[in-house]
């Protein structure tokens, strides 16, 4: 599955040019090289997938498919996947430039939602309730109908997937947005579930102006529900234009997750999860625990070690062994990633480890930046307040566990959170009262298929990568008979 020169639209399983013809070049933000030129989808066109969502969805050759047929159909496309493996990775790396690792794992990741839903697909059903005497009545899980699904870039393909594969196992169709900078394997995943026998007009693809088309979709009469990933502003956007049509809206927003280390931690077990858990995808991810809280009994013994190993973590080209942080996505992401350093340091912080574009030969072109640490902070500053979307995280000190869970909780966001202690009785109690969707205990992994993910506040609501997901792609008919 090699990348192709130029990718058309899309729709009712066939590629077809955008109405006006236009397209828009797509890079590898590690070079600037044009990828491929990619077409540009107007509004005629959404109304275009639009209706071929929509026909596909009453023919019922989706929707009235057995849950075990259409598992046996997530099953196939996650089996091409796996044949497809390092085609999609490459493809992925050389989009997003993220390293080759992050993107085996997201890619792998993605291949299990699909048989995670393909096995859910076939428990969706409905119930019988207690009704009086003389009554019968049964529940029935019915597909809420044609999903507009809009996807950003940090995480391309498994974004992607974490939409189509539970849209598909509930049986609606669908019209996905990819991000402009980022929409390839989105296209190649398309081509995966057509060849696999999704029937045609149950997937369609659309690229373009994400404030162009991205409001005419949330508008859009045609479309049942919108499930969204991206930037809290463009969600609270959504949510204002779904409105006039009261479509059912899942929002998976941004976070300022904290990572609070505890005096009794393994200390090395944090370091090493505290990295991770920042310098990931280069930064780039909704759960980044970008909001570091240190025990002042081991601050200086946690940091000593923090900031070595910072030192050794190695800025590079992504596809080159024993490189840990890859590109950021765009020269216009790199700068706001820059203006938020700068504005720390107005804001009294202190640049401990970083603070800017690595510098040499190897990085004349791309856009990156250094792992980056912020000490001196307090936890209303903007730096420590804003989501920054990229390898900066600021740090903390504490001495008090009720201190420090109101600090976690003081901000507007509610993705993701972890705690770094040995005490099981700490850890659920801390876990009890921060107010987020995720809270990751001693933990690097933020989710598996099958786990809840989604947030509290202003990241968002509705649950994503779990069975409860299909809930938000289902209506729930109550058929009560008189008997
Ligand atoms: P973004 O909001 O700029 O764009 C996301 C998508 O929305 C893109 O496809 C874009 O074209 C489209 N879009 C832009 N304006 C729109 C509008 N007015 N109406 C409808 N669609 C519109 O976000 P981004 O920069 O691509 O992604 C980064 C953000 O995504 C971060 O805030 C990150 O935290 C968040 N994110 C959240 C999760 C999660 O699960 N909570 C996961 C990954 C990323």
């Amino acid at each position: 599955m090699m990348i192709k020169e130029r990718y058309q639209l899309f729709i009712n399983g066939q590629y077809v040019d955008s109405s006006n013809g236009e397209f828009f070049e797509t890079h590898n933000p590690a070079t600037e090289e044009v990828l491929a030129t990619v077409a540009k989808a107007t509004k005629e066109d959404v109304d275009k997938a639009v209706e071929a969502a929509r026909a596909a969805f009453e023919s019922g050759k989706w929707r009235k498919f057995t849950g075990a047929k259409r598992g046996r159909l997530l099953n196939k496309i996650a089996s091409i996947m796996r044949s497809r493996f390092d085609e999609l990775v490459r493809a992925e790396v050389l989009n997003s430039g993220k390293t080759v690792d992050a993107a085996k794992g997201q890619i792998m990741q993605a291949i299990e939602d699909f048989e995670f839903y393909a096995a859910a697909a076939i428990t969706l059903g409905g119930e019988t309730k207690p009704v009086p005497n003389g009554f019968f009545n049964y529940t029935v899980k019915e597909p809420v109908g044609v999903c507009g699904q809009i996807i950003p870039w940090n995480y391309p393909l498994m974004m992607a997937a974490w939409k189509i594969a539970p849209a598909l196992a509930a049986g609606c169709t669908v019209v996905l947005k990819p991000a402009s900078y980022t929409p390839i394997t989105a296209y190649m995943l398309a081509e995966i579930c057509h060849e696999a026998g999704v029937p045609e007009g149950v997937i369609n693809v659309i690229t373009g102006s994400g404030s162009e088309i991205g409001p005419y979709m949330t508008e859009h009469p045609g479309i049942d529900k919108i499930a969204f990933t991206g930037e809290t502003a463009t969600g609270k956007d959504i949510m204002a234009r779904a409105s006039g049509t009261l479509k059912r809206v899942t929002l998976e927003l941004g976070g300022k997750s904290p990572n609070i280390v505890f005096d009794d931690c393994d200390i090395d077990a944090a370091v090493d999860g505290s990295l991770y858990g920042i310098f990931y995808n280069t930064g780039q991810s909704c759960e980044a625990r970008s909001r570091l809280f240190v025990h002042e009994k081991i601050y200086d013994i946690f940091m000593e070690k923090f900031l070595e190993k910072a030192s050794r973590l190695r800025v590079g080209d992504p596809f080159e062994k024993g490189v840990h942080i890859g590109a950021v996505i765009s020269a216009s992401h790199e700068k706001v990633i820059d203006s938020y350093v700068k504005l720390a340091v107005e804001e009294g912080a202190e640049v401990l480890f970083g603070g800017k574009r690595p510098e040499g030969p190897a990085f004349e072109k791309g856009h990156w930046y250094m792992p980056t640490i912020i000490g001196n902070v307090t936890n209303d500053m903007r730096v420590a307040q804003e989501e920054i979307f990229g390898p900066v995280v600021v740090v903390m000190k504490f001495n008090d566990e009720e201190e420090v869970i109101r600090q976690a909780n003081d901000t507007i966001f509610g993705l993701g959170s972890a705690i770094w202690t040995k005490d099981h009785g700490r850890a659920h109690r801390v876990a009890a009262a921060i107010r987020a969707g995720i809270v990751m205990v001693n933990s690097p992994i933020s989710a598996f298929p099958g786990t809840p993910f989604g947030g509290y506040k202003q990241s968002g609501f509705g649950r994503e990568l779990a069975l409860e997901t299909l809930d938000l792609y289902t209506e729930t008919k109550s058929v009560l008979s008189y008997v």
